[in-house]
């Protein structure tokens, strides 16, 4: 048993939501904190989607997801310019291939304007297939939207994360939050493992798990839906087969089944869209896998099956209204971000204002920091520079000339650097430098991965985990190398 610091303001949850949320109340003269029940932040839905910012054509006009996805989406540039955060503006293309499919087109684009979606176009097949010649020949009509964009997620919620700790807040991750209750001195928040927190405010950002949450603070919430979504993700040999995000026209139940550039340069496609009864079932499947070959090869036919090289799932908070839900209780110091499926990645930075919004009508004050930096040190992704960068970054510190994931070109330095900016276990390696995203899933690359954490934590190998307490790799220290020595990768 323990108590921390009383803060002014906790958040539950280190999403990419939870994260903006704490990011920008870094900017405020309070102290914030962050309650995180995974090893890193941005392992919920924010590390398993499809990591594209929507332009926002998909929303009904006057919902909060059309506003704050297109808030959210004009957000992105400065945002992932200040964090240095791998973010492109790839334009997305929603195609239609009969009649049918063509008036419905025509509906998200009018849906579009009212949404006030900049830049949108409608194009004829051919118009459309000289900008991308893999399109399915059967295209008729296409609605462009160049606003629409790409980013890695997890990497945008661990600088959110970074930048707010740089800014003064707090992080505690592995604590999940079991009970909430209130008194005369505010909020006590107590973890499973029977630790309790002080705050006079509280934000929930549990995602998936944020009805729960609210029960715990009273309020009477409907359940969440969860809703499965798997996705494939195709060698980098064939990353060239489109440059926008290409959509068919949606289903009601989702935007449909995808072909998806990354800015990792993988394509990736899908997601599938299934209800389940569980909140943990990240299984991928051959049905899902069917599924998704099935449509993605009508939009694109040159995808193939032989080029999938990994496979993952993510779990919608899928929202009973159909809309993101802002509940509040206990006299507004207590907000609950509820239902943030899809396009909550997009529209995290916008929701994350609104929350801060929400927090100084009940009485939070926020006054500027002075010295609040927005700024995260630059990260140096060695296989992006040119040669003379390289020698350059290669003089200042000889670790970046040892290569530890061959099919990624990762760096021994690169990987010590997203240590301490926070990475603990091989997941969040892999998250913050892309080591073990290549071909070989790891195969090559994890003994050193986890040689390099062992010694930069101090700790021993066996301590080392895959993602947190429960996945370590190692039951004994088998091999000379990882106690000692030379990593000769
Ligand atoms: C397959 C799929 C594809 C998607 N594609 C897109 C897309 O392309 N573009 C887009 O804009 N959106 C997309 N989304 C939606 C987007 O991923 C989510 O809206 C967004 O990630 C939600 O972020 P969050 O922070 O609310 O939730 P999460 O990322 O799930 O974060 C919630 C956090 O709360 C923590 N938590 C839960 N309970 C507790 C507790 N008791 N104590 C402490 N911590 C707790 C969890 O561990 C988790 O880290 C997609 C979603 C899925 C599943």
């Amino acid at each position: 048993m323990g108590e921390k610091t009383h803060y002014d303001v906790i958040i539950i949850g280190g999403g990419v939501v939870g994260t903006a949320v704490l990011r920008t109340l870094s900017r405020y003269q309070l102290k914030a904190a962050l309650l995180e029940k995974a090893a890193e932040v941005g392992w919920g839905a924010t590390k398993a989607n499809s990591g594209i910012v929507h332009a926002g054509f998909h929303n009904k006009p006057g919902s909060w997801m059309a506003k704050l996805c297109v808030a959210g989406n004009s957000k992105y540039d400065q945002l992932c310019e200040e964090l240095d955060v791998p973010f492109q503006r790839n334009g997305v293309m929603m195609v239609a291939r009969t009649p049918e499919e063509e008036e419905i087109l025509r509906h998200f684009y009018q849906q579009g304007l009212e949404n006030g979606v900049p830049g949108m176009e409608l194009l004829d097949g051919d118009a459309a297939r000289r900008l991308e010649p893999n399109l399915a020949e059967d295209i008729t009509l296409v609605l462009r939207a160049p606003s629409g964009g790409i980013v890695a997620p997890f990497t945008l919620a661990a600088a959110l994360a970074e930048n707010a700790r740089a800014n003064g807040a707090d992080v505690y991750t592995e604590v999940e939050v079991a009970g909430v209750s209130h008194g005369e001195d505010g909020f006590t928040i107590t973890s499973k493992e029977g630790v309790t927190w002080k705050a006079t405010y509280i934000v929930n950002a549990a995602g998936l798990f944020a009805d729960d949450l609210a029960r715990m603070c009273g309020l009477d919430v409907p359940s969440l839906i969860p809703r499965k979504g798997e996705e494939y993700i195709l060698d980098q040999r064939v990353s060239n087969l489109v440059k926008h995000t290409i959509f068919p026209v949606p289903t009601p139940k989702s935007k449909g089944i995808l072909v998806i550039p990354t800015v990792g340069s993988n394509i990736m496609i899908g997601p599938t869209a299934l209800e389940m009864p569980y909140k943990d079932d990240l299984s991928t499947t051959a049905v899902g896998l069917d599924e998704i070959l099935s449509f993605t090869q009508r939009l694109v036919p040159k995808i193939k099956r032989r080029d999938i090289i990994a496979a993952f799932a993510g779990i919608r908070a899928g929202s009973p209204t159909g809309d993101f839900i802002f509940e509040t209780s206990h006299a507004g110091k207590a907000v609950h971000l509820l239902g943030i499926e899809s396009p909550g990645l997009t529209a995290a930075p916008a929701i994350a204002e609104l929350a801060a919004q929400m927090l100084a009508d009940a009485g939070l004050p926020l006054n500027e920091k002075p010295d609040f930096n927005p700024r995260r040190p630059r990260v140096i992704r060695f296989k992006k520079l040119s040669d003379e960068e390289k020698e350059k970054v290669i003089k200042e510190n000889p670790l970046y000339a040892h290569v530890v994931c061959r099919c990624e070109t990762v760096t021994e330095g690169e990987i010590v650097d997203a240590i301490r900016r926070g990475a603990r276990t091989v997941d969040g390696v892999k998250f913050l430098t892309r080591a073990w995203m290549g071909r070989c899933q790891g195969g090559f690359c994890t003994p050193y991965v986890v040689k390099i954490l062992a010694r930069e934590l101090g700790v021993s190998p066996l301590e080392i985990t895959k993602r947190g307490k429960g996945s370590e790799l190692l039951m004994a220290e088998a091999k000379s190398f990882l106690r000692g020595g030379e990593t000769n990768a």
